[in-house]
């Protein structure tokens, strides 16, 4: 098993929503554009940590919305690869309590033969420049992102950070960590090793106790070079010095330039060992940083889950299931299943609330349907009702039937006994008139009716990331 699922039995479900506590922001808005306070002083990110009340619980402080250009030609990333990527964000994010959370706003497609071999040198600049979105995450997946140079086509890159166009860019086939990774740089994150081939002007000192005393910066080295902060370990370029099952292996005795040698964490996100599995971790200092910048990107007053005491006196978050927005993203139903889904908020760019589709997937068996009669339901969930409607489609997508829901009290039961076999789909959504999705949550199950009266435990979302290199 590698590290990362490992960590996987998680997720967040949106039962676990508590109101969350009304915290002075503000404070920290738009204070520090051009510094980084913590830098020579990193007490700043522990008093701010506890200025955002992020020990008191577990609760989500943001919901961030990303909007994926997907690039290539036969290659062209699929909508299951989408799934993957928001999924490998909000494994490692919240394994790591980061209080931050990510769902898919919106996806467009490019393919095109001459985007193939997609150039990060070449097309991604031009693309990023023409496509993108303010108010949310832009991330270009794209199916195979090349290095420059004719000799270099046929060479990867498996994420990159842009920082003047604010830009991800990645490819499906990379790790899970890829993704994370670059995440990481868009919300203020330096390289673990960063300046570890500079001198002692720049590079991070393996003892943390060595003094600088600069014509701008005063402090422990440990706070002012490298990436500025005490709690992720000097490190050299991992990649030549760790082995694939998470090691350090220091055959050659490298030092840093006060003469002591290595002893990296090298499990953390934004380092570069050799086996990209290997990389779990945030420092709890680069999670301060990571919600520092957070608050101060230019959208993000829409992207905190907050209690408003008014109307909608909640926000909800996205399922453990999301994003299942298409049918090739769909929710498998299993048999004997009975799942707990929520209608979250999704923005899009310009911050209108979009309307939030959820599609599953289930099929009819013949060998098990002569054990059971079987019969899908969907009935209102624990929040506040607002209307639901489902739409039953066959394999080509050719909608056979529609339901609706109206009231509280109402249940959709679907007999699908008689159904031939094959493959079919489910689109669950908000009936709502005016547009407005009001938080609100339901259950759906596919069951054999002639089982016990009980109905199944709910199923969870359980985490099961493929790992796909
Ligand atoms: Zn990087």
């Amino acid at each position: 098993m590698t590290n990362l699922q490992k960590i996987l039995p998680i997720f967040l479900i949106f039962l676990n929503i508590s109101l969350f506590a009304q915290t002075d922001f503000s404070k920290y808005q738009h204070k520090h554009i051009f510094c980084k306070p913590w830098i020579g002083n990193n007490a700043f990110l522990e008093r701010y940590l506890s200025d955002i009340h992020y020990d008191n619980d577990s609760t989500p402080m943001y919901a961030v919305p990303v909007q994926i250009w997907a690039y290539g030609g036969e290659n062209l990333p699929t909508d299951l690869e989408i799934k993957r990527l928001i999924i490998s964000l909000n494994t490692l994010f919240t394994a790591n309590n980061t209080k931050i959370v990510f769902y898919l706003s919106g996806v467009e497609k490019f393919q095109k033969k001459r985007f193939q071999k997609f150039g990060y040198f070449s097309n991604a600049p031009i693309q990023s420049h023409l496509h993108h979105k303010r108010g949310v995450v832009n991330i270009m997946l794209a199916g195979w992102l090349a290095k420059p140079g004719k000799k270099n086509r046929n060479l990867a890159f498996t994420g990159c950070y842009n920082h003047f166009s604010n830009t991800i860019a990645t490819i499906p086939s990379g790790s899970p960590s890829v993704a994370v990774h670059e995440m990481g740089h868009y919300l203020g994150l330096h390289h673990t090793h960063r300046y570890y081939h500079r001198g002692k002007h720049r590079q991070e000192s393996v003892d943390t106790t060595v003094f600088r005393r600069g014509l701008f910066a005063r402090g422990r080295n440990v706070e002012i070079n490298g990436d500025g902060l005490a709690d992720t370990y000097a490190q050299p370029y991992l990649r030549r010095v760790t082995d694939s099952h998470c090691n350090y292996v220091d055959n050659e005795g490298v030092t840093d330039r006060w003469g002591n040698r290595y002893a990296p964490q090298t499990d953390n996100i934004m380092s570069y060992t050799q086996n990209k599995e290997c990389r779990s971790q945030f420092t709890r200092m680069q999670k301060s940083v990571m919600l520092y910048t957070l608050e101060n990107k230019r959208h993000s007053d829409r992207w905190r889950i907050e209690f408003s005491g008014e109307k909608n006196g909640f926000a909800s978050l996205p399922d453990g299931y999301e994003p299942d927005f298409s049918p090739r993203a769909a929710t498998a139903l299993p048999l004997g299943s009975r799942q707990h889904h929520s209608f979250h908020s999704p923005l899009d760019g310009k911050g209108r609330q979009l309307n939030d589709e959820d599609w599953f997937e289930f099929s009819s068996d013949h060998v098990i349907k002569h054990i059971h009669q079987r019969k899908i339901v969907i009935e209102p969930g624990l929040m506040e009702f607002s209307g639901i409607r489902a739409v039953l489609y066959n394999q080509d997508l050719q909608p056979i039937d529609t339901f609706n829901i109206n009231t509280k009290d109402e249940i959709i039961e679907l007999d699908i006994s008689d159904f031939k076999d094959g493959k079919y789909f489910i689109k669950v959504e908000q009936l709502n008139d005016n547009r407005t999705t009001i938080p609100s949550d339901y259950f759906i199950s596919l069951l054999a009716v002639d089982l016990p009266k009980n109905l199944p435990p709910v199923i969870e979302y359980k985490g099961e990331l493929e790992v796909l290199d």
